[in-house]
């Protein structure tokens, strides 16, 4: 995108237009995101059918989400995989990962549990009844044996998103091992390999930017279209879904991080809180679990841990162990369908989701907005794709708009998982330095 002038003598039209167009571009995105949302509610209640000529511009944004998302999924998770290196698979590496998985799982449940609870629903009617509202169920046999692919290319064409994750896992590992053969020329290839994922990850991290950077307009859109088709109505759904979320996090730091420390671990809460909450702010302020590394691993030094657990663990758990979003797709997926379906999910339907997101949230990378685009796969998992002008796509654009507040508690409790997990493993390695722990 660049940023050429044509000429240096503007006509007072074009220098309006190239202000707004800087000032587009340089105010902050978090709050051109909500800008978008709040417009999109007064143009939708006020114009009601006379906005309806822009949805469009929100179809266009949910198109370029779904382009994304299959080629990130693939890249990031091979890239995750194959950076696990066979040797630190180990001892700490299997515990770890164990944790993670767990307490993803677990997260999982507790965002289904305060997604029934609150019921957050926006009563989409008039586009509901476009689409049918009976979906019938897979088996749940069926859906574990499909999760091993027969044709890779088919399930990408298709987007069978578990058989792609199984697939990319898989291939990632052979690729990890690959890189330690002492083969030179196998050794060279899985680098080879490992370098293009990479690469190809870090273009999808940029063509995210780039969309993201559309994401005001696609939201007032499409946020708009649902408020001028449904009237005030959906309004407090939106507060239910964030106080659900939140609700979620805080019984997550309690139960699971409190469990696992205090009584797993047998530490003191307050003391490791006493490292543990600069992360947890940090990582509040910049949704990032990617940026919040360097405090992590500061923190993790403070309460003792060797550093050859936590400058494995951490950052493995950066890109693997995200909690907080697996959290936030388990409540967004069942507003989604609460008011989509108008019925929650079938206990077959919850175990897809808690596998769909546990390993939806490895594939999250650590980086601001990332649960949003993984929540499209666990939708897509039950039979609720967000197809552009559907009603789920409209359920969508709603949690679109406030994604950047619900982001900030789920990446707050990303890194603190990760933290917890750590001081864990380490305390019953007995590699946990305790007089850290006397002050
Ligand atoms: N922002 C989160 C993180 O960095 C990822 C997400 O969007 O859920 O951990």
């Amino acid at each position: 995108m660049g940023k050429s002038r044509r000429g240096s003598n503007l006509g007072p039209n074009q220098g309006v237009a190239k202000k707004w167009y800087s000032w587009y571009f340089e105010f902050n995105l978090l709050y051109r995101i909500l800008i978008g949302l709040v417009l999109g509610v007064i143009l939708g209640l006020t114009l009601r059918e006379k906005i309806l000529w822009i949805a469009p511009l929100g179809d266009l944004f949910v198109r370029l989400l779904k382009m994304i998302m299959m080629p990130i999924i693939l890249s990031t998770l091979i890239v995750g995989a194959s950076s696990v290196s066979p040797a630190n698979l180990g001892k700490v590496g299997v515990r770890v990962i164990v944790f993670y998985l767990i307490t993803s799982a677990v997260a999982v449940v507790i965002g289904l549990f305060m997604g029934t609870v609150f019921r957050p629903v926006a009563e989409l009617t008039s586009l509901a009844e476009a689409v049918g509202t009976e979906v019938e169920a897979p088996s749940i046999t069926q859906t574990l044996l499909n999760i091993v692919p027969t044709s890779v290319a088919q399930v990408v064409v298709n987007e069978s998103i578990l058989a792609v994750i199984f697939f990319a896992l898989v291939f990632g590992m052979g690729i990890s091992y690959l890189r330690v053969s002492h083969n030179e020329r196998i050794k060279k290839g899985g680098e080879l390999l490992y370098t293009f994922f990479d690469g190809i990850a870090e273009v999808m991290m940029l063509i995210i930017k780039g969309i993201m950077q559309y994401a005001p307009i696609g939201v007032l859109a499409l946020v708009s279209v649902v408020f001028a088709s449904n009237g005030p109505k959906v309004i407090g759904s939106l507060g239910l879904v964030t106080a659900a979320c939140f609700v979620g996090y805080a019984l997550h730091v309690i139960l699971v991080y409190g469990g696992l420390v205090k009584v797993y671990g047998g530490l003191s809460l307050k003391r490791y809180f006493k490292d543990a909450k600069n992360p947890f702010i940090t990582a509040f302020v910049t949704r990032s679990s990617n940026g919040t590394l360097p405090v992590s691993m500061q923190a993790a030094q403070n309460l003792g841990i060797p550093k050859d657990i936590y400058s494995f663990s951490l950052p493995l758990g950066a890109t693997l162990n995200m909690d907080g979003t697996a959290i936030y797709q388990g409540v967004c997926a069942v507003f989604i369908a609460l008011s989509v379906w108008g019925r929650a999910f079938t206990f077959p339907e919850m175990g897809i989701i808690v596998v769909t997101a546990t390993l939806a949230s490895i594939g999250t990378a650590g980086v601001p907005g990332a649960g949003a685009i993984m929540l499209l796969l666990v939708l897509d998992s039950v039979g609720l794709p967000v197809i552009a002008g559907s009603p789920v796509a409209g359920a969508y654009a709603m949690i679109l708009g406030i994604d950047a507040l619900l982001d900030m508690g789920r990446t707050a409790l990303n890194v603190t998982g990760d933290l917890s997990c750590t001081t864990v493993v380490a305390k019953k390695l007995n590699q946990l330095d305790i007089s850290k722990w006397k002050t």
